[in-house]
């Protein structure tokens, strides 16, 4: 299940988890890759330079590389990818 939070723009949305370059392209718009997936109703995402790297060279990255993003920028944020959530 996911847990909530509340985003400045979308309101109370289920929070979703991705690496910070997703925030980044957010930020700027410049597309990363949009690496998608759900995991017991959680979705999840990374960009292209992460889903390169190996799970542990991923991990060596350390705790700070995923942040909590609501649904809508999620959304947002593959829709600036080309990437359609269905
Ligand atoms: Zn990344
Ligand atoms: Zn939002």
């Amino acid at each position: 299940m996911a847990g909530k939070l509340t985003c400045a723009t979308h309101g109370a949305q289920d929070e979703t988890f991705v690496c910070v370059h997703i925030i980044k392209t957010l930020k700027d718009g410049e597309p990363r890759g949009f690496w998608w997936g759900n995991h017991d109703g959680v979705f999840e995402a990374i960009c292209s330079a992460c889903n390169d790297l190996s799970e542990e060279d991923f991990l060596a990255q350390g705790p700070d590389i995923i942040a909590p993003l609501c649904f809508g920028c999620f959304c947002d944020a593959a829709a600036m990818n080309g990437v359609d959530i269905a």
